[in-house]
């Protein structure tokens, strides 16, 4: 109880009703919209609803703050970002209260995901001062070439609301590490979090103007005025295939620099001679962590005949065992889903493979009330099931025998996704000649997560554009412009 009331506390202390943050100050709306929390139903902020007048407004701020930013020394730059990492990590506990609360993962899950959030800050802090170019002889006039790399200027950030503190830093960061200023969307289901993180990184001295947040249930509305608009040019989107599509119809029109963060259909592979133990364990991970609602989730599961039955054994008293509940419960290791549409939507999957032959082999509980959908297993599956094609986005594990490499590796890559995907084996080796095989971004290797902030994330395929992380994530906000030297 005491819990609540301080969230409520503090939840009011980030007066949502000026969520809206442009030039450094909150601002209102004539409408507010509700955020509930998914394991209560309950209505835990109403949060100012911007339109496009809003959203013009925030660029208008992002380019007046964009030349000093840009003009900034790197180190200057690193600096702010230096304090903004110190700053998030100072807000854990807030943070991960309010990722509980508007998306309902686990406490464990939402502490992970600040520390992984804030981490991009500190990343990109040592990355922003490493901002070497070229210089070279040209080959046949002996003219010098000087290569550099100049911020592209305003970014419009669009994310989604399954890590609504990671997918935000993980553009911010490297953004403001080029230069860039930003114009940020966050999902209408997390607005709590982004709006916290931009008070955050205000206090921790970033610029006014230089991140700017609009909250919106009108995301069409709202990003349709950015990507119109000469003055943002970059879009940073992550999200569903679906929606990143539209958003590069609409990019085209403008030869829009685009990045694209979208679905997955991870498989999670196990060889006959993997430690089946460990493999366990990292399932567990990879198909669980958020409950299921992970673009890196592991979707399907490929597991070598002779060690499918004492992995499913495994993997189903596991599961049977996960503590599904509310996330502010400590207890609690699998929150609700999302929403009332997704726990449909997992069903109706789940319904569609069990009619076409897959048996539900294993089963959690779940709290009556709340998105809860129960933790599954799903054995007897066909190669061809459609639940091995689309993102679940749910806590059901579909497991397909194989004996046959060539076999399973074609229908492993049988997929318009490219994102992620695991292979465990007994020999190194024997994992990086099946991973090389894969066509996915990212391969966890007897590993069951793959995002780290100094490693390249971005998918093959249909799953997206450009990566987000490493050095390559400050690319994305840069230019590259060469002089060409007279050398008379
Ligand atoms: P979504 O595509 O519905 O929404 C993502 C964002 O786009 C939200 O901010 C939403 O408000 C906005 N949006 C929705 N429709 C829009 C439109 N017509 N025009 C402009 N903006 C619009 O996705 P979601 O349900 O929020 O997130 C889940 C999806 O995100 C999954 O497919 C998941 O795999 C993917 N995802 C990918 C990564 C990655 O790094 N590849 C990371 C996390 C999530």
């Amino acid at each position: 109880m005491t819990e609540t009331i301080d969230l409520q506390d503090q939840i009011a202390g980030l007066d949502p009703k000026h969520g809206i943050h442009v030039d450094g100050r909150g601002i209102g709306a004539t409408q507010t919209f509700a955020v509930q929390d998914p394991a209560t139903l309950d209505v835990i902020a109403e949060v100012a609803d911007a339109g496009p007048a809003e959203a013009t407004a925030a660029v208008d701020a992002a380019a007046r703050a964009l030349p000093a930013w840009a003009a900034e020394t790197p180190r200057a730059r690193a600096e702010v970002l230096r304090r903004a990492f110190d700053a998030l990590v100072a807000e854990t506990d807030l943070l991960a209260a309010l990722i509980v609360a508007e998306n309902g993962k686990s406490q464990a899950d939402a502490r992970a995901e600040v520390a992984y959030a804030a981490e991009f800050f500190r990343w990109y802090s040592e990355e922003a001062v490493r901002s070497e170019g070229d210089y070279a002889v040209a080959p046949a006039s002996g003219t010098r070439t000087l290569v550099t790399h100049r911020p592209v200027g305003v970014a419009a950030l669009v994310t989604p609301w399954n890590f609504p503190a990671a997918m935000a830093t993980r553009k911010i960061a490297p953004a403001l590490a080029a230069g860039c200023t930003v114009v940020l969307k966050p999902a209408a289901e997390t607005p709590l979090t982004a709006i916290a993180i931009t008070r955050i990184l205000k206090d921790a001295g970033v610029p006014d103007g230089v991140v700017n947040l609009v909250p919106t249930t009108d995301a069409p509305g709202v990003v349709t005025t950015w990507l119109e608009d000469a003055r943002v040019r970059k879009v940073s989107f992550t999200g569903s295939t679906g929606v990143g599509r539209a958003l590069l119809h609409q990019a085209a029109d403008r030869v829009l620099n685009a990045s694209m963060e979208l679905g997955g259909d991870a498989a999670f592979v196990v060889t006959a001679d993997a430690d089946v133990e460990a493999a366990v364990a990292g399932a567990m991970i990879a198909k669980f962590r958020g409950g299921g609602q992970a673009c890196t989730a592991a979707n399907r599961f490929y597991v070598h005949a002779d060690v499918a039955e004492e992995f499913v054994q495994l993997f189903g008293a596991a599961v049977e065992a996960l503590q599904v509940g509310p996330g502010a419960d400590e207890k609690s290791q699998i929150g609700p889903l999302i929403s009332a549409r997704a726990v449909d939507g997992v069903r109706a999957l789940v319904d569609e493979a069990v009619a076409a032959g897959a048996t539900v082999a294993h089963q959690g509980g779940t709290p009556d009330e709340g998105w809860f959908f129960p933790p599954t297993v799903l054995t007897d599956v066909a190669p061809d099931s459609p639940i091995l094609g689309q993102e679940i986005f749910g806590p059901v594990a579909p497991i397909v025998v194989w004996d046959d490499e060539e076999q399973m590796l074609h229908q492993v890559n049988d997929t318009e996704f490219g994102l992620a995907s695991y292979v465990y084996a007994g020999r190194l080796q024997d994992a990086l000649k099946i991973a090389e095989r894969i066509d996915a971004g990212m391969v966890g290797i007897n590993r069951g997560i793959v995002s780290d902030p100094a490693a390249p994330f971005g998918g093959f395929k249909q799953s997206g554009l450009g990566r987000e992380g490493a050095r390559d994530g400050i690319r994305e906000f840069q230019e590259t412009q060469y002089y060409s030297v007279d050398w008379s």
